[in-house]
């Protein structure tokens, strides 16, 4: 969510990048590429799941 919070709310690609290959690949967005839909949910009701869309459209497209 970090990785998001930089590159969707701050425009700063940079830092984005720098969060996301600080991750593990296999807890990474990278491991998002298998799912078709994200079934990750927020109990505060963040759109967690939107948020990983966006990333896995920016990352992985
Ligand atoms: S459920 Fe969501 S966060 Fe978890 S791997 Fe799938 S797309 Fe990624």
């Amino acid at each position: 969510m970090r990785t998001y919070m930089y590159a969707a709310q701050y425009a700063n690609f940079t830092h984005a990048r720098m969060t996301l290959d600080d991750v593990p690949a296999d807890q990474s967005i990278f491991a998002c590429g298998s799912c078709s839909e994200c079934s990750a949910r927020c109990s505060n009701s963040i759109n967690v799941a939107g948020r990983i869309d966006t990333l896995k459209s920016m990352y992985l497209a």
